[in-house]
């Protein structure tokens, strides 16, 4: 016997039908003996109709108001997927987030979990009864106010639950059989691998592959939870293992590059002609700093006179046009001639924990993506990924060519 987390993305529930299907995956193991929690996406578009009324009821919304709203998705298939259970004789009830309780801090929209009380989940077991949890939803002790995990948010809640039960394994139900070297979509030749390293697959999350929130991955990482990235389309009767998330250790297959991702989310700013001296970076880099904006890659040109010289660096693109207006704002402080942005690109990146032992990976990319015409406007590296910033018009041939280079294709 086991326990086990089986958490279901929004396309898995995403009408009766399919949440029966998702019943008859609890049933096999629960037939097997298993003691299951199970964690529910809600419908998939739901989340984003819910916000969009949000917006339009009014943009200056209360977050606690918006998470009121924003989290009724999961209640709604937690239930559902609870009554069609029990029609099948299998005992279970649903949870919302408040109801364990799944405790969170106060961010409203993007709360993290705090602590989660696994005692009334692991009672349930005792009685033989399937627990179903609404996923992506908390509480915020403080107040007693519900908070959802943001966008993505309930493979954090499965993670979480799985570490709080010290469940022997926590399984992703998702649309695809597993985590892939690259989006399949943009690269036919694009393999389902076996295993990756928890640090490969937040490299891979969160530098654009959309498969899992970062958020899980690193929580996964540091409670050391089993997770595997599976298909709920499978055969409820023949399963298939697809992806397991694990130590690097627990990985045989030696490679150098793991899998290529690539993230449309990136907006270029390069400031022209900032004095070269002490303090300037600070000037930038400050204000951006304290409204919140993320930025990324960074390169300074070594100045031709030795008085002024470009900077260079990405933000997310939702973040562009704040980011913009404060450095207008900041101009006469930080002394620039003029600001050049760029939205029209994209962050392709290569990542493999077998980088840490070889060198002159990144110099291979370069040359072979120079042999394909491809300029690179900014470059980043660190100890197992580097990520290049590329015109957007190029992705799909840079993807495809470091694909190859690093031997990734399928036969
Ligand atoms: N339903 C939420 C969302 O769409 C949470 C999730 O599905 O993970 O973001
Ligand atoms: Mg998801």
């Amino acid at each position: 016997m086991a326990r086990l987390v089986m958490k279901f993305g929004g396309t898995s529930v995403a009408n009766v039908e399919r949440i029966r299907n998702v019943a008859r995956h609890v049933k096999r193991e629960i037939d097997e003996g298993h003691e299951v929690a199970v964690v529910v996406s809600a419908m998939s578009g739901k989340t984003n109709e819910l916000v969009s009324w949000v917006n339009e009821a009014n943009k200056h919304y209360d977050p606690r108001e918006y998470d009121a709203v924003v989290a009724s998705g999961e209640q709604v298939t937690s239930g559902l997927l609870a009554i069609i259970l029990q029609q099948m004789g299998v005992p279970a009830r649903s949870w919302q987030g408040w109801q364990i309780p799944i405790e969170t801090d106060g961010a409203h929209g993007a709360a993290r979990i705090a602590r989660i009380d696994g005692g009334g989940l692991i009672e349930g077991f005792g009685r033989k009864e399937v627990a179903v949890i609404a996923g992506f939803q908390g509480v915020e002790p403080a107040t007693g106010r519900v908070a959802t995990l943001g966008r993505g948010g309930s493979d954090t809640s499965a993670v979480a639950v799985a570490a709080a039960i010290h469940a022997d394994r926590c399984d992703i139900y998702t649309d695809v059989d597993g985590v892939y070297t690259t989006d399949p979509r943009i690269v036919s030749k694009a393999r389902r691998l076996d295993r990756i390293a928890f640090e490969e697959m937040l490299e891979m999350a969160s530098l654009g592959a959309k498969v899992l929130q970062v958020r899980s991955v690193e929580m996964a990482m540091i409670h050391g939870v089993k997770t595997f990235v599976r298909s709920s389309f499978d055969d409820p009767a023949d399963p298939q293992p697809g992806t397991l998330i694990c130590n690097e250790e627990d990985i045989v297959e030696e490679q150098v590059v793991t899998g290529i991702a690539f993230s449309k989310d990136e907006a270029q700013i390069t400031l022209r002609k900032v004095a070269d001296k002490p303090g300037v970076a600070a000037a930038i880099f400050q204000p951006l700093a304290q409204a919140n904006v993320n930025v990324d890659m960074i390169i300074q040109v070594v100045s031709d006179d030795a008085k002024t010289t470009d900077i260079t660096f990405t933000v997310p693109t939702a973040e562009f046009e704040r980011a913009r207006a404060i450095l207008e704002k900041a101009k006469d402080a930080i002394g620039f001639s003029t600001l050049q942005a760029s939205t029209d690109v994209v962050k392709v990146s290569a990542i493999g924990v077998g980088m840490r032992s070889h060198a002159g990976v990144a110099a291979d990319a370069f040359r072979a993506l120079a042999e394909k015409g491809v300029n690179i406007r900014a470059i980043t590296t660190s100890e197992i990924k580097f990520s290049v910033l590329i015109d957007a018009a190029y992705t799909e041939l840079a993807v495809r060519t470091l694909h190859s280079l690093y031997g990734l294709d399928k036969a």
